[in-house]
């Protein structure tokens, strides 16, 4: 599938890779109907909270530790950015770099400017980015609002190039074009590959890391060096500098099928870096995928099975023990598409029966033409496994959960996990992308998991002291009462 670095912005998920939000069935249905070609998207007639696309895009640029971001903007568009300094703090904190806000500014459009415009506030705040924080590059970021008005943000930009002597690159993220806040990915993606990444002027032995602000980093930096190669751990905390040459990478790999795969597939096309499609590295068979696939690439056939056979050796003890403790425990697993098709073969490998899976969206194929990796593994796999797709309606899962009642439920958005775990089912939030990754990664996971269903106490009393916001009736309704039909 061809992408076009030429124009100013990328189509969002649902019109490029025919991606969808709504579905219910199983994993064997959904992949028949993606290789039926018969995929279709159901809508809600309900619809209590989701994410936003515009946010995505703003949140993960904001982690270049030496760029800015201009959202062009309602004040409340730029709400999420408070957790977005948080964890970028955190982050900054266990680097050792130093330990400040991100360098984020809103343009503050109000029910005027609506009417009139508000290019020079615009201006006037890409101005205001460039003196406070002296960054190496600027983007600026659309919302619902400068989108719907028509704000001509590229011309705002040219008008202002001989005055700011850096990059001022526009990511073009408008909330209300998609259903799918990864769509924010790719536009933030775009931006960078369209305003930052410049042509190779040699070949070096980096391999671009696409990641999110989490750990594991000095343990991929060591892996990583046994087989000659350096990472460039992007997008947050890496530089402009850094990103303007991942052109000249060995290979480019990510932790997140569903984060990397436009930016991976994109410098692929653009500049002959080869994009590692593998699974990603959770657990062992994830882990050997990534590394196999990794060490096609770049030569190293024998390095990586050397490590691999070290490494799942120096685990057998542990992951038996595991294995024998988890056995026959039910868990439920809400995720993005990507990492929950990831953490359901996690857990399966360390004993643990999923009895369903959901993911915020769901992509039939990347921008390699091919349908994830993921995806395929689970279709390998011996069981079906119930599951659905929903912008992370947590009415939905509520119903779901109290019907289910399983022993653990797994996600990576508070927003959710903070609902299961009231609802009195022990919950897993994996904050951190790394949470079992690689072997010892998935020892490591498996003890979390155990915790959490020995250790019960906490989500027992807090689930005795809450009243939930649903009602009995919706509780007794089918979980999926307001899916609709399928639409075209
Ligand atoms: S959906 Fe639109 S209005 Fe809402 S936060 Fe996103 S860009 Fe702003």
């Amino acid at each position: 599938m061809a992408i076009n670095l030429e124009l100013p912005e990328v189509a969002i998920r649902e019109n490029r890779l025919g991606s969808i939000t709504g579905y219910q069935g199983t994993i064997r249905d959904l992949g028949a109907r993606v290789s039926g070609c018969s995929l279709q998207n159901k809508g809600r007639c309900f619809s209590q909270a989701s994410a936003c696309s515009s946010g995505c895009a703003q949140n993960y640029l904001s982690g270049i530790v030496d760029a800015a971001v201009v959202n062009h903007a309602p004040i409340g568009c730029a709400g999420d950015s408070a957790g977005a300094n948080e964890q970028d703090k955190w982050g900054r904190k266990v680097r050792g770099l130093e330990y400040r806000n991100i360098n984020i500014l809103n343009t503050n459009m109000v029910e005027e400017d609506t009417v009139f415009g508000a290019v020079a506030k615009l201006k006037d705040a890409v101005r205001e980015a460039y003196r406070r924080f002296q960054p190496k590059a600027i983007f600026v970021t659309t919302s619902c609002v400068s989108g719907i008005i028509g704000e001509d943000i590229i011309s705002a930009l040219d008008e202002l190039r001989d005055e700011i002597p850096v990059p001022l690159t526009p990511v073009f993220c408008e909330g209300f074009k998609s259903q799918i806040w990864a769509s924010g990915f790719d536009a933030a993606f775009h931006a960078i590959l369209t305003g930052i990444v410049k042509p190779p002027e040699k070949k070096t032995n980096k391999v671009n890391l696409i990641n999110f602000r989490g750990s594991a980093r000095q343990q991929i930096t060591a892996m990583l060096a046994r087989f000659g190669l350096e990472p460039v751990f992007m997008v947050p905390y890496s530089s402009i500098d850094e990103l303007a040459r991942t052109s000249e990478s060995v290979a480019t790999i990510s932790i997140c099928g569903t984060l990397g795969g436009y930016f991976g597939n994109a410098l692929e096309q653009q500049y002959g870096v080869p994009y590692v499609k593998a699974l990603q590295p959770h657990g062992i068979t994830g882990t050997d995928n990534w590394l196999r696939e990794l060490g096609k690439i770049v030569g190293k056939e024998a390095a990586v099975e050397a490590y691999i056979k070290e490494e799942k050796d120096r685990i057998a003890g542990e992951l038996a023990e595991l294995r024998g403790k988890l056995k026959g425990k039910k868990a439920v697993v809400g995720m993005g598409p990507s990492f929950a098709h990831d953490y359901i073969r996690t857990l399966q490998e360390l004993g643990v029966e999923i009895i369903w899976g959901a993911s915020w969206h769901y992509d039939p194929q990347y921008d390699s033409g091919q349908s994830p990796e993921t995806v395929q593994h689970l279709l390998e796999g011996t069981e079906d496994i119930p599951f659905s797709v929903a912008d992370q309606q947590v009415f939905e899962m509520m119903n779901l959960l109290n019907k289910l009642k399983p022993d653990l439920y797994i996600g990576r958005h508070p927003g959710m996990t903070v609902w299961a775990t009231k609802l009195g089912i022990p919950s897993i939030m994996i904050g951190d992308e790394y949470t079992a990754y690689g072997y010892q990664g998935l020892v490591d996971f498996g003890f979390r998991v155990l915790d959490a269903l020995t250790n019960r106490n906490f989500v027992k009393k807090l689930s005795a002291r809450v009243t939930l916001p649903y009602t009995d009736w919706w509780m007794e309704q089918d979980s999926f009462t307001f899916l609709q039909d399928e639409v075209g």
